[in-house]
C-alpha cells in the first residue's frame, strides 16, 4: 500500500491466539475475585470526561507501591506505557538493547519507531550473563535498555543487585518491566529517585486479575515525569477503569490471598511437570516455561481444550503454561499425563 510508513511494510503485528478452548492458561491473566464485589455508582457522570491526570487512582496506585502519585502515570495497559516511552524518547535508528527470548511487544514496538532493536541472547538455561549484557551495552551505546524481569517467557529473574550494576555503568533510558514482580521478589521501584535514567513499568492485568479494564503504570522521578506527561494523551484512561482501578486498589489484602495461592499452585505444578520429566526452568512469574519433546504436544492440548502458549523457530518444542486455579491446573495436568502416556504407548 502506497501510504504506509516504512517502518510499518514489513511489521508482523501482535496476534493473540483465538483457538476454542475449555482451559485457558496461554496468556498468564490472573484470575480476579475481587471485582464480584464491587458495586457500581449509578450516578457516575459518564458524561463527562474522566479526569485526565487520574489522579485519585495514581494516589492509590502511590500508596500501593510507598510512591509519590507525582511520579506515577497510568495508562491503559503497560503496553500503552512501553509505546509512550518510544513515542518520547526514541529517535529513528536508534537502539534498544534487551536480551532474548523476552516479551515479544518490545521487538514490535521497537520497529513500529524505526529503532533498532538488539537482544542479547540468553544462556542455555535462559538465565542472563550480565557482564556479557554490559559489554554489548559498551558497544552499541543503546538509547533504551529494556529489561522484563521476571521475564516472559523464561520466568527468569535479574537480582536488584545486577540490575544496580548495569544503572551505574549507563546513561541508556533503563526501562524495567515488572508486570510479574508480585510473583517474585526484587523489585527497583525503590531506586527511582537514585538512578534519574531508571522507569519501572507494572501492571494490574497479572496479578490483580484485570487484563481486561486495560490498566497499567510506570514510575519514574519527577522530571522524567514532566516530559512524559506532555506526550501523554489527555483522557488516555477511561472513567470505568480508573473506578475499578481504584475499587480493587482499596481492597488489595485480597490480592495477597490470591498471590499466595498462585505461588503455591506454581511450586506444585513445577514439580509435577519435573516428575514427568520435563525440562521446567524456575520461574518468578504466574507461569512456567518448559520443554516438551513430544510431536504435536501443542496441538495434543488444543484437541483437549487445553490452551497453553507454544513458540517458533529458536524456541521450537518450548511451552509456556499460566498458572491457574487448582482445578485448571489439574486439568492441564490430566491432559498433559494422557499424552504423556498415549506416548509411551506409541514406543
Ligand atoms: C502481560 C505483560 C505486560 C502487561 O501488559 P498490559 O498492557 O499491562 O496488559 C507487560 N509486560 C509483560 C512482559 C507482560 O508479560
Amino acid at each position: 500500500m502506497e501510504w504506509i510508513k516504512e517502518s510499518i511494510r514489513t511489521l508482523k503485528g501482535y496476534h493473540p491466539s483465538s483457538l476454542p478452548y475449555r482451559v485457558k492458561l496461554d496468556a498468564n491473566e490472573g484470575k480476579n475475585s475481587i471485582f464480584k464485589d464491587l458495586c457500581f455508582e449509578k450516578d457516575m457522570e459518564i458524561n463527562l470526561y474522566p479526569d485526565s491526570d487520574a489522579k485519585k487512582l495514581r494516589e492509590e496506585i502511590g500508596r500501593y507501591i510507598g510512591v509519590k502519585a507525582s511520579k506515577i502515570i497510568a495508562g491503559n495497559g503497560s503496553s500503552e506505557m512501553i509505546d509512550l516511552i518510544m513515542k518520547t524518547f526514541v529517535e529513528k535508528g536508534e537502539t534498544i538493547l534487551s536480551f532474548v527470548p523476552t516479551f515479544s511487544m518490545y521487538e514490535i514496538y521497537s520497529q513500529i519507531y524505526s529503532a533498532q532493536f538488539l537482544g542479547v541472547k540468553s544462556k542455555k538455561d535462559f538465565s542472563l550473563d550480565m557482564e556479557e549484557f554490559i559489554e554489548k551495552m559498551d558497544q552499541v551505546n543503546p538509547k533504551v535498555v529494556l529489561l522484563c524481569n521476571p521475564n516472559n517467557p523464561t520466568g527468569y529473574q535479574i537480582s536488584p543487585g545486577e540490575i544496580k550494576r548495569l544503572l551505574e555503568k549507563t546513561k541508556a533510558l533503563v526501562v524495567v518491566d515488572e508486570a510479574y514482580m508480585e510473583f517474585s521478589e526484587g523489585s527497583v521501584i525503590d531506586e527511582i529517585d537514585t538512578y534519574p535514567n531508571l522507569i519501572v513499568l507494572r501492571t494490574l492485568s497479572k496479578a490483580f486479575g484485570l487484563a481486561g479494564i486495560r490498566l497499567g503504570y510506570m514510575v519514574a522521578n519527577e522530571e522524567m515525569m514532566e516530559v512524559l506527561n506532555r506526550v501523554k494523551a489527555p483522557y488516555n484512561l477511561n472513567a470505568l477503569t480508573q473506578y475499578v482501578g481504584i475499587q480493587v486498589l482499596q481492597r488489595k489484602e485480597k490480592i495477597q490471598d490470591y498471590i499466595k495461592e498462585a505461588k503455591k499452585e506454581r511450586e506444585k505444578l513445577y514439580r509435577t511437570l519435573k516428575t514427568l520429566e520435563f525440562q521446567v526452568y524456575p520461574s518468578g512469574g504466574n507461569f512456567l516455561f518448559f520443554k516438551s519433546d513430544i510431536e504435536n504436544f501443542h496441538k495434543k492440548l488444543v484437541e483437549r481444550g487445553i490452551l497453553i502458549r507454544s513458540f517458533s523457530e529458536d524456541l521450537e518444542g518450548y511451552y509456556r503454561v499460566s498458572i491457574g486455579s487448582q482445578e485448571e491446573n489439574e486439568n492441564f495436568i490430566r491432559g498433559v499425563k494422557e499424552i504423556v502416556r498415549d506416548e509411551k504407548g506409541a514406543d
